[in-house]
C-alpha cells in the first residue's frame, strides 16, 4: 500500500484535541476559517503525498553528495522543492508582509507532519528555512528582513542554523567561532561548524547562513555570543546575487539516516573573513537562535510523529497480507498475521502512541497560537507559559515515540523488516536523529524540569494537570462503555504525575542531583499521562460524533482505551522511578566501572 498523508487524523486532532475550529471562529486571527484550513491541510496531504512521497526511497538510496565544495540533492530533489516551493508552501506561517500566508502556527505544524511523513530528508531543507525566516523576523533590522525575507519565504533562498562545532554540541558555551568588525558595519567570521543540515546544496539560488560566533572581548559562555547572517552569495543592493562569500562546504556526513538531507561541515573565512550582518543585538545572540530553535523543536517533535505515522500505515498494510499459521476463525487457509492478538498489539501501541504524541504537538502549537493571538494580556501570558512547557514535551516523547514506533515497525515484518527492500527499515535509521538534534532529549527533559516546571510559580504546570484531570472527569461522567477503565487509568497517571511535579518542584531547591537524575523518566510520565488525555479528548468527540449519526470515527474510543490501559500504566512505575532519586555516586561508578 503506497504511503498516503495522514490528513483526516490530523484534521480531526485539530479540531478535537486542539478545539481549532472555535478558536478560528472567534475571529482571534483574522478573516481565516475552519473550511480554509481544512481545504489548505487537503492541499499540503495531496501535494505531499503524489510528489514528495515518492523521493523518500531514493533520497534514502542515492543521497546528496559531495564534490569539490558541491553538494548535489538527491534525485528529483531539486525539482520537487522547485514546485512545492512554486505552489507557496514554503510560507504557509510566514509573514504576509514578505509573501508568505500568514496562518496560524498550528496549521503549520499539521503541514509540516505532511511534509516530513512524506520525505523527512526532503522536509528538513524548509525545516530550517521556516527557522531562519522566524529568527529574522523577529531580531533582524528593517534592512535585513527587507533584502533576505521575501525570497527566503518564496523558497528561492533557503537557511541554515549554524550552532554546533566539534567540541560545542549540548553545551554552546565552547563556541570558539570567531567574528570581527569590519569599517563598514558589517563583520566577518572565521571558524568551523559541523552537522549544518542543509549548509550546502543546489536545490536553492542562495542559502542563508545564522551562526552563533563570539566578538572580540565577548565574555566566555553564551552571554558572550552573537548572532549572524551570512549568505552563500553577497546580495548586490538591487537584490540580484553577487560575489560568492569567503565560506564554503569541506564535505558531508555518512550517516545512518535521513541520506537525503546533507549534514554539512561548514568553513568560514579562509581568506578575508565571511561576511556577514549581525542578526540581533550583540552578545545576545543566544536569545535570537532561540527564536528559531524553538520553532525548530515543535517541528522536530512533529517529525518523530510523521515518520511513526508512516512506520505505522507501513506495517498495517504488510499484516494485512502476510499469512501464517492456521487462522483461528477456522478453515484451513493460512491467517494473516493481524489476526495474532500479539501483533494487534503492536499495530495498537503503534497508532496509539503517534495520536498521542500528534495531540501533544497540536497542543503545544495552539498554545503558540494563543500566545499570540488571545484576546487579553494574561491569557496571551498563560498561553506562551503554556507552550513553553510543552515544547520540551513535544520534542522530547514525540521523537520517542518516532523509534519506538518505527522499531515496532520493523519487527511486524519479522526478518524482512530487517532487510532494506521493505522500506520498514529506513523509517527506523530516518527517525533515530530527531531524538539527538534540536537538543538531544535528556537535554531537553532537563529544561522541562529546571527551566519550566518553576514557570509562574508552578502554575503553569498545575494548569496543565488540572486539564487532565478535567478530562478524566468528563470520560467517567459521559464517556461510553467502550472507554473501558479509560477515566480511572488517567486518574491514577494524573495522581503519580502530580506527585512527581511536587517533589521535582521540592528538589529543585534542594537536591538538583535527583531531579536531574529523574528528569527523563518524568517527561516520559508526562508525556503518557498528557497523551492520554489527547486521546481521551478524540474519544469523547468520536462519541458526540456517533450521537448525530456518524458512527466512522468510533474507533478512537478504542484507542484511548488501549492506551489508558495497556500504556499509561505505566504511569505509577515511572513516578516510582523518579521518587527513588538520585543514586549516589559511588555505586555508578563501581558498576560502571571497566571491570564490573
Ligand atoms: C544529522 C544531524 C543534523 C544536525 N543538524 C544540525 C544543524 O543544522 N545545526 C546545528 O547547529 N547542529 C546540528 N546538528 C548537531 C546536533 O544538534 C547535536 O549533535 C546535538 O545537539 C547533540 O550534541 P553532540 O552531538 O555534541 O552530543 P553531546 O553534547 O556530546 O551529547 C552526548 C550525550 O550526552 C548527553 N549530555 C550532554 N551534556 C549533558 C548534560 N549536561 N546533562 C545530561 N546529559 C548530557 C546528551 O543528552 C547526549 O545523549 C546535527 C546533528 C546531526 C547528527
Amino acid at each position: 500500500m503506497p504511503y498516503r498523508s495522514a490528513t483526516a487524523d490530523i484534521l480531526f486532532s485539530l479540531s478535537a484535541v486542539a478545539d481549532f475550529p472555535a478558536l478560528v471562529e472567534q475571529k482571534l486571527m483574522g478573516d481565516l476559517d475552519w473550511d480554509a484550513v481544512s481545504s489548505v491541510i487537503g492541499e499540503a496531504g495531496r501535494f505531499a503525498t503524489a510528489e514528495i512521497a515518492p523521493l523518500n526511497r531514493t533520497g534514502d538510496l542515492s543521497g546528496a553528495t559531495y564534490e569539490n565544495g558541491v553538494v548535489t540533492a538527491a534525485p528529483g530533489f531539486a525539482d520537487v522543492y522547485r514546485h512545492w516551493a512554486e505552489a507557496g508552501w514554503n510560507g504557509v506561517s510566514a509573514p504576509a508582509e514578505f509573501g508568505g500566508m500568514g496562518l496560524p502556527h498550528l496549521v503549520n505544524v499539521a503541514c509540516t507532519e505532511i511534509w516530513n511523513g512524506a520525505s523527512m530528508a526532503f522536509a528538513l531543507c524548509p525545516l530550517l528555512t521556516e527557522g531562519a525566516i522566524g529568527a529574522l523576523k523577529a531580531h533582524g533590522s528593517r534592512e535585513l528582513t527587507d533584502i533576505y525575507l521575501p525570497p527566503m519565504v518564496s523558497g528561492r533562498w533557503s537557511g541554515t542554523m549554524n550552532l554546533t562545532e566539534p567540541q560545542a554540541g549540548s553545551d554552546l558555551n565552547a563556541v570558539r567561532t570567531r567574528a570581527e568588525r569590519a569599517e563598514d558595519g558589517s563583520y566577518r567570521l572565521f571558524g568551523q561548524k559541523i552537522f549544518i543540515t542543509y549548509g550546502e546544496h543546489d536545490m536553492a539560488e542562495n542559502i542563508v547562513h545564522l551562526v552563533l560566533a563570539r566578538l572580540p572581548g565577548a565574555s566566555a559562555g553564551t552571554r558572550g555570543l552573537s548572532l549572524f547572517l551570512a549568505p552563500k552569495f553577497l546580495v548586490n543592493a538591487d537584490g540580484s546575487l553577487g560575489q560568492p562569500n569567503d565560506l564554503r562546504c569541506a564535505g558531508i556526513e555518512h550517516k545512518l539516516g535521513i541520506h537525503g538531507s546533507p549534514t554539512c561541515v561548514m568553513v568560514y573565512g579562509d581568506n578575508e573573513g565571511a561576511k556577514a550582518w549581525l542578526v540581533g543585538e550583540e552578545n545576545r545572540g543566544l536569545a535570537a537562535m532561540f527564536v528559531m530553535m524553538n520553532a525548530a523543536r515543535l517541528a522536530v517533535g512533529t517529525q518523530g510523529v510523521a515518520i511513526g505515522d508512516r512506520a505505522y500505515q507501513q506495517a498495517l498494510a504488510y499484516a494485512r497480507e502476510r499469512r501464517q499459521g492456521r487462522s483461528a476463525k477456522g478453515g484451513d487457509g493460512m491467517a494473516p498475521i493481524i489476526e495474532r492478538p500479539d501483533v494487534q498489539r503492536m499495530l495498537m501501541t503503534m497508532k496509539a502512541n503517534v495520536h498521542a504524541a500528534r495531540g501533544i504537538c497540536h497542543l503545544t502549537g495552539v498554545s503558540l497560537d494563543l500566545a499570540e493571538y488571545a484576546a487579553t494580556e494574561s491569557e496571551r501570558t498563560a498561553a506562551a507559559n503554556r507552550a513553553a512547557l510543552l515544547t520540551p514535551i513535544a520534542k522530547a516523547f514525540s521523537t520517542d515515540i518516532g523509534d519506538e514506533t518505527t522499531s515496532i515497525g520493523v519487527q511486524v515484518h519479522g526478518g524482512m523488516g530487517f532487510i532494506e527492500e521493505t522500506g520498514a527499515a529506513q523509517h527506523m535509521r530516518d527517525s533515530r536523529i530527531a531524538a539527538i538534534y534540536e537538543g538531544a532529549n535528556g537535554i531537553h527533559a532537563i529544561d522541562l524540569v529546571q527551566r519550566k516546571l518553576p514557570l509562574a510559580g508552578g502554575e503553569t504546570v498545575r494548569n496543565e494537570i488540572a486539564q487532565i484531570r478535567q478530562v478524566a472527569s468528563e470520560v467517567a461522567g459521559r464517556g461510553g462503555a467502550g472507554f473501558g477503565a479509560t477515566a480511572e487509568r488517567l486518574a491514577e497517571a494524573s495522581d503519580a504525575l502530580e506527585e512527581s511535579t511536587r517533589l521535582m518542584l521540592a528538589w529543585l531547591a534542594t537536591d538538583q542531583n535527583s531531579a536531574l537524575a529523574g528528569a527523563s523518566q518524568y517527561l516520559r510520565l508526562f508525556g503518557l499521562t498528557l497523551g492520554g488525555a489527547c486521546l481521551a479528548k478524540a474519544g469523547l468527540a468520536a462519541e458526540t460524533l456517533a450521537k448525530s449519526g456518524n458512527k466512522t470515527e468510533l474507533g478512537r474510543v478504542g484507542l484511548a482505551r488501549f492506551f489508558a490501559e495497556k500504556l499509561a500504566t505505566a504511569a505509577p512505575g515511572l513516578a516510582r522511578a523518579v521518587a527513588s532519586g538520585a543514586m549516589p555516586l559511588e555505586p555508578y561508578e563501581s558498576i560502571l566501572a571497566e571491570s564490573a
